[in-house]
């Protein structure tokens, strides 16, 4: 019998603001979808934690046995500068900036973001469509809200009707803001003037033309919006009506608000049962952010290389830190907090390698089953990791005190624990000891410089120990090969003449 048919998964809707019972449209089957990243830029650890909040949700409903279907699109077009309306596109910007093709940016960062998530431990989703490869769909959407009178052409652009929609449907169910608010506070922005009401947000823009990625379409040439492709590439694989939609808390306006009149006024459908929102991950108090440079990348905490770090830590570390926090409270980083992360890391490691070498009697001193339903009742409360943890912290204890002999364990109960709690950190939490950050960076520069730098480990050591010899032989056939070392405040560097 599949495990979710014993379970009570309860999820917290941001639509309704409270805990739900989770129950999918077809028994058995879930569709989820996430807003995925837009390419034009390296994903930093802000990013990363998102996307490991709802691969922890993915891997659970999995472990539930459920047969999941997950959507996280690429965002590779139709991202503008400041999310609104104006602005250049993100991708084509950076395309600019690099003196490189569009497709070329977006081959880039979704290269990185892909090795990124995969050192995570993350699963890929079982679709990853792009917005590019969505135009049809998109403009598809876009009739059919123009059919049903919510959507207007103006000068070569498509704008959504708010105050149309919101004669008969509500605009802000799930950020909670309304219409007439939005109005007193929306600024007279140039090139709103096209527009209705200052409200209202492109489904199609039209292209000007510098504006380099560019489609043909029945108003003209073109763009599409960057809320309906979401739109388009959710409904398209997962249907009019679906289970789970998640992203970042600050998609939650206008992304998904307009997502849910676009696909409302489109099909008549709600279309989506559970919105999940995750929160932020902070550095110093605020939100990181590729715009304001306020933020660490990953390979920065895998090298050490950054002035908030005193040391490098393991993918398995860092991943491990971001799910000892609720995936909807904020998460402030620090060196102090990975460094206390990377503690108990091990000490949970610790107990559960001893598992196997643990002294074993006829009775055991605790119910190796309620705890095991305790990790359950954890992640049923809306995926409640930290308090998962702190049940797998509960677990090592009680390994610690049956190898003190201080505790009694069956050897069956042995064998269950030791497999409910391998379920639980590796596929659930999805950790693992041997993650490590292997350097995508594979130039014979780099591979050179590491060669050069184990040379002068070897001669530090040469010298500490007196063999002067050694020494000067390795500064000297460097220096041959036109490697020259220096040797300054008490560090050796060097320089390739
Ligand atoms: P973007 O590529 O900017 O659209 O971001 C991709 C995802 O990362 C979105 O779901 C954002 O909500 C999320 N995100 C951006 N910044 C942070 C942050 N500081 N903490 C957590 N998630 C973030
Ligand atoms: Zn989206």
């Amino acid at each position: 019998m599949p495990k979710y048919q014993h379970q009570e998964l309860k999820i917290y809707n941001s639509l309704s603001g409270e805990k739900e019972t989770f129950q999918p449209v077809t028994p058995g089957m879930v569709g989820m979808y996430v807003c995925g990243p837009t390419v034009y830029n390296k994903v930093h650890l802000g990013n990363c934690r998102t996307f490991i909040s709802f691969d922890l949700v993915f891997r659970y409903l999995k472990h539930l046995d459920y047969k999941v279907r997950y959507v996280r699109n690429i965002t590779d077009a139709g991202h503008l500068e400041n999310d609104a309306e104006e602005g250049e596109d993100r991708i084509a910007k950076k395309a600019r900036l690099e003196s490189l093709e569009p497709m070329e940016i977006v081959q880039k960062y979704t290269v990185d973001f892909h090795t990124i998530l995969h050192t995570f431990n993350n699963f890929p989703p079982s679709i990853e469509p792009t917005a590019t490869g969505h135009i049809v769909e998109q403009i598809e959407i876009v009739k059919s809200i123009i059919d049903q009178g919510l959507a207007y052409v103006s000068n070569g652009s498509v704008y959504f009707d708010v105050l149309k929609y919101n004669e008969t449907e509500k605009y802000g169910i799930l950020s909670g803001r309304k219409v007439e608010e939005l109005i007193a506070n929306t600024r007279d922005l140039t090139g709103q003037t096209e527009k209705k009401n200052p409200q209202d947000f492109a489904l199609w823009k039209k292209a000007e033309p510098q504006h380099i990625m560019r489609w043909p379409s029945p108003w003209g040439i073109g763009f599409p919006g960057w809320h309906l492709e979401c739109t388009a590439m959710s409904t398209k694989y997962l249907g009019d009506e679906f289970d789970i939609h998640g992203g970042g808390m600050d998609l939650k306006f206008p992304h998904h608000e307009c997502e849910i009149a676009q696909g409302k006024a489109a099909t008549g459908k709600d279309p989506v049962n559970y919105w999940m929102h995750a929160n932020m991950l902070t550095l110093n108090g605020k939100k990181m952010a590729k715009s304001t440079g306020n933020n660490i990348l990953p390979e920065e905490i895998f090298t050490g290389n950054n002035p908030n770090l005193s040391k490098a830590y393991s993918p398995a570390v860092a991943r491990f830190f971001m799910l000892q926090a609720h995936y909807r409270s904020v998460l402030d980083f620090s060196d102090e907090a990975l460094q206390a992360a990377e503690k108990g890391f091990h000490r949970l490691m610790e107990a559960f390698q001893t598992i196997d070498s643990l002294p074993t009697s006829n009775s055991s001193s605790f119910d190796v089953e309620e705890l095991e339903q305790k990790c359950f009742d954890a992640m049923n409360d809306d995926f409640n990791s930290p308090i998962l943890i702190a049940h797998l912290f509960d677990a090592t204890k009680l390994i610690n005190s049956v190898k003190a002999e201080k505790a009694s364990l069956t050897q069956s109960d042995a064998k269950k624990l030791k497999q409910f709690m391998s379920e639980f950190i590796f596929d659930v939490l999805g950790i693992h000891e041997n993650l490590s950050f292997s350097n995508t960076d594979n130039s014979d520069e780099t591979k050179l410089s590491g060669l050069v730098e184990m040379l002068i480990e070897l001669r530090t050591k040469a010298r500490e120990n007196k063999d002067f010899d050694t020494s000067d032989q390795i500064r000297d056939q460097l220096l041959d090969m036109g490697i020259e070392l220096k040797d300054t405040k008490g560090k050796t560097e060097f320089k390739i003449k």
